[in-house]
């Protein structure tokens, strides 16, 4: 039987039984693979790192999507950066005073083969009219860009290989330039227990562009390590503390089905452990 063997840090790595190898191939841009594993469902892979799985996928979307959302409340125009599977897609849709997504993704064959293999994903959301579809590299578009957004959610890979960039100064700062008064920025941003650089990394490049910068978490099993961070940039440091009332009052007025998202976790995702506190200062 076939397995996939991610190894992110040399001395530790998990592997997955292949139960059905779906499609594998070298795209213009990274290693595809999506298969069917008995206990997570569809699995996507790029560059062999493990993306997301049909199991867990429900907890990252969420939690990109509608943290920086219902802390704004009231964006019309939101900007995806990747997002190739759709799932981010079909989060941020679901939240109606939305009028436009721009979902600007570097590589066509994700999105044309998570349509045909991980169709849960996007469960249609790619055929909303509210959607445009950019295949560009989310650099060049946020420098080039004369829109304007009010939320920008970076849902991209790891910051090695074609999602380095994403990562950067140069990217926070042009995500800052386009973002609307009271816009908030959300972006993927590893494991910290492994990946402690990624935050403190972000914290320097992101920081000086934010009046207000921070991380808020949540644990995803298949990115193994315990909890997950996302990187917070907003000029309005009231939408990262606001009242659980307010949350529950949106949440209720949305009427969004959600299988993790809670107006409870949201507020608590913000509380970070002390060993990043630590790191942070
Ligand atoms: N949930 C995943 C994670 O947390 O690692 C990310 C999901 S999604 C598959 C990541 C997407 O980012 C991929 O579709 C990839 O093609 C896209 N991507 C990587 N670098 C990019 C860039 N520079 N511009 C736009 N999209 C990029």
């Amino acid at each position: 039987m076939k397995e996939f063997r991610e190894s992110l840090y040399g001395a530790l790595a998990q592997t997955f039984r292949v139960d059905e190898l779906y499609f594998e191939r070298k795209t213009a841009h990274q290693h595809l693979m999506i298969f069917h594993n008995a206990l997570l469902g569809r699995v996507m892979t790029l560059d062999g790192i493990v993306q997301t799985t049909e199991k867990d996928e429900f907890i990252y979307h969420e939690m990109m999507a509608h943290v920086p959302l219902f802390a704004h409340s009231d964006a019309r125009n939101v900007l995806i950066i990747g997002g190739g599977d759709g799932g981010m897609l079909r989060e941020t849709l679901k939240h109606s005073e939305i009028e436009s997504v721009t979902m600007v993704e570097i590589d066509a064959d994700i999105i044309k083969m998570a349509k045909q293999y991980l169709p849960k994903h996007s469960a249609g959301a790619f055929d909303d009219p509210r959607v445009n579809i950019e295949i560009a590299d989310g650099m060049n578009f946020v420098r080039d860009t004369k829109q304007r957004f009010d939320v920008i959610i970076s849902d991209s890979t790891d910051p090695v290989g074609p999602g380095e960039v994403l990562f950067t100064n140069d990217f926070y700062e042009q995500c800052k330039r386009i973002l609307n008064p009271d816009g908030v920025m959300a972006t993927q941003n590893g494991v910290p227990f492994f990946q402690i650089d990624e935050v403190t990394t972000t914290r320097e490049r992101m920081a000086p562009h934010f009046y207000d910068q921070s991380f808020y978490s949540a644990a995803v099993p298949t990115y193994y390590g315990g909890i997950m961070t996302f990187a917070w940039g907003s000029d309005n440091a009231e939408l990262r503390q606001l009242g659980l009332d307010t949350l529950q009052q949106r949440y209720q007025r949305a009427g969004i089905k959600t299988r993790y998202y809670t107006p409870e976790i949201h507020q608590a995702s913000f509380a970070l452990p002390k060993y990043i506190l630590d790191a942070l200062t």
